[in-house]
């Protein structure tokens, strides 16, 4: 007697690891996965995309649907409209000046447009950021002649931006006396320990790079408002002018004006439409919550988040949503 009923009970447990092994299998099975390009460790795209994946993995999309977001470290704008068009990454984050260039064929993108591109929404705005060193004697962008510049490493939208810049101002490489292609995981340390004596840096204040090089080693933002600056303002409407208010960082003393751009979330037309929406859905239905994941994001307005800095056709996945919201027509 005692026998059989360890029999049972053997059978019992077995039946149930059994059952929990299957359900674990079809649970893995039905799991989905998004992952968002951002870009460097000290940026604010790193903290953006981890907050819109806080978002969906707390979402009944997350939780019930099996969808799971993750949000790696990458190169930047560049790398990731190129990694979203080869399906590497379902989503990116992304600067408005790339995405309208990679979505008309321009500039970079010349001859290599990418039409599949498709918006979510827009974020933060990325003022772009001419951080000097202390010592260095620099005051505009005049100054920078003959100096050890970083323009940023190739994957970068701080890249693009700065090579806008020399473009407007008439110069190449051999204006500066050395270029660097630093990441900006690198270029703070480089200024503090004077390997270079300026870098541009497009993005989202305030920021763990820019903060570090302005305690550490007092560098400062420089104003950047000469005619050229002008006509590239003029001239493109995806960049606008930008202040970055007195107080910000430890040197930012009195304002500092430059120029920038919006940060987006793009993804390409062969996303499905119900995982985008399933996105979106988890952003907006907790904007409250999402504007508290970093200060860059705590004045997220959602009227300007689906008009402002727009370069290509909202996905239809993110036009269900804001269509049910009654947002758009
Ligand atoms: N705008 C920068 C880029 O596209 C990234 C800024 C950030 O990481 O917050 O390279």
């Amino acid at each position: 007697m005692k026998q059989i009923r360890q029999f049972a009970l053997m059978a019992l447990v077995a039946t149930g690891v059994a059952s929990s092994l299957l359900a674990d299998s079809s649970q893995a099975a039905s799991r989905r996965f998004v992952a968002i390009g951002t870009g460097g460790p000290q940026g604010v795209y790193i903290a953006v995309g981890n907050a819109v994946c806080r978002m969906v993995n707390k979402s009944a999309a997350g939780k019930k649907n099996g969808l799971y977001c993750s949000a790696p470290s990458t190169g930047g704008s560049v790398y990731n409209v190129n990694a979203v068009r080869t399906h590497e990454l379902n989503l990116g984050v992304v600067q408005s000046d790339v995405q309208q260039q990679a979505y008309a064929g321009t500039g970079k993108f010349e001859g290599n447009k990418f039409e599949k591109l498709r918006t979510l929404f827009s974020i933060h705005p990325e003022p772009f950021q001419l951080l000097v060193g202390k010592n260095s004697g620099i005051n505009s962008w005049a100054d920078l002649a003959g100096k050890r510049v970083n323009i940023g490493n190739a994957g970068s939208g701080q890249r693009g931006t700065f090579e806008a810049l020399m473009l407007a101002h008439n110069v190449d490489g051999s204006f500066f006396g050395k270029v660097f292609e630093l990441s900006s995981n690198e270029q703070s340390k480089a200024l503090c320990n004077e390997t270079i004596d300026a870098y541009g840096y497009t993005v989202g204040v305030p920021n763990a790079g820019v903060a570090y090089a302005t305690n550490k080693c007092g560098a400062r933002i420089i104003t950047l408002q000469d005619k050229n600056v002008a006509r590239l303002v003029a001239d493109n409407p995806y960049y606008a002018y930008s202040t970055i208010p007195k107080g910000t960082y430890s040197t930012t003393k009195s304002d500092v004006k430059t120029f920038g751009v919006m940060a987006t979330l793009v993804t390409s037309a062969d996303s499905s439409e119900e995982q985008v929406y399933e996105v979106v859905k988890a952003v907006f239905d907790h904007l409250d919550q999402f504007r508290k994941q970093h200060p860059a994001l705590a004045k997220l307005d959602p009227k300007k988040m689906i008009s402002d800095g727009l370069a290509s056709p909202l996905h239809p996945g993110a036009l269900k949503y804001y269509k049910e919201k009654g947002w758009v027509e």
